[in-house]
């Protein structure tokens, strides 16, 4: 018989058998607001899990981030219900509503705080595009000491190394979809199989989502 799940304490899902590691956790947070999940937060998640030897990716939902106040359309409940199907059955990736548990504004450092424990190593996930914002992010500084900063670059965009921060690259390839992109797809009626992983789209539609009306 397997192991009962053990909660790891992180809003994470439980999981089954535990910490993979005795030792060091390396541990990769990919933040978003994820409206909806697609394949190009996907492909960047497991292309960091393998090329850092992460041993978990979380993909935490941002319930009110700062950056797009008054710009997230679906409910943090539904947009985390599309990411945490997405991800059902994928290796070492899982959802996250640390964020979703706290009012107010959502800013990564508290989100790295909590999951911030001697036994872990932090990997902050960001796509390239995020690079230049980096130093408008609220507590950057403590931000920086915290954590080592995985820059996910999509083949034949330019990622350097970023100054000030413990920076590594991922590549990845190139995925041209966004959420923004999808929303309007959604709401005129174009096709958006795929690009969000057909459990996720099944949800979005039972719930007619993003204006969705078949
Ligand atoms: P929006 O269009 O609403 O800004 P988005 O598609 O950029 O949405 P976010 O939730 O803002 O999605 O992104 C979360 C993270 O995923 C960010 O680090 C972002 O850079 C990265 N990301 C988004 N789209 C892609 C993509 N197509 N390929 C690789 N990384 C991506
Ligand atoms: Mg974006």
């Amino acid at each position: 018989m397997p192991p009962p799940p053990v909660d790891s304490g992180d809003g994470a899902r439980p999981r089954q058998g535990g910490r993979p590691t005795a030792g060091t956790e390396r541990l990769g947070i990919l933040g978003g607001t994820f409206d909806p999940v697609h394949v190009g937060h996907l492909v960047a998640a497991v292309e960091a899990r393998h090329q850092l030897a992460l041993d978990r990716v979380l993909l935490v939902v941002a319930a009110d981030p700062w950056q797009k106040h008054g710009r997230v359309v679906a409910p943090a409940a539904d947009r985390y219900a599309l990411v945490e199907t997405a991800v059902d059955g994928v290796d070492a990736l899982e959802p996250c509503a640390l964020e979703m548990e706290r009012e107010g504004p959502t800013y990564t450092i508290d989100t790295v705080e909590r999951l911030r424990d001697g036994a872990r190593s932090l990997y902050l996930v960001v796509g390239a595009d995020l690079v230049a914002g980096l130093p408008t992010w609220h507590r950057v500084d403590e931000l920086r000491r915290a954590v080592t900063l995985a820059v996910v670059g999509r083949e034949g965009e330019a990622v350097a190394s970023v100054p000030g921060w413990d920076s590594c690259t991922v590549t990845m390839p190139r995925l041209d979809v966004s959420s923004t992109d999808l929303r309007d797809r959604i709401a005129r009626g174009a096709p958006f199989d795929y690009l969000v992983p057909t459990p996720a789209a099944r949800i979005l539609r039972a719930r007619a989502l993003y204006g969705w009306r078949g």
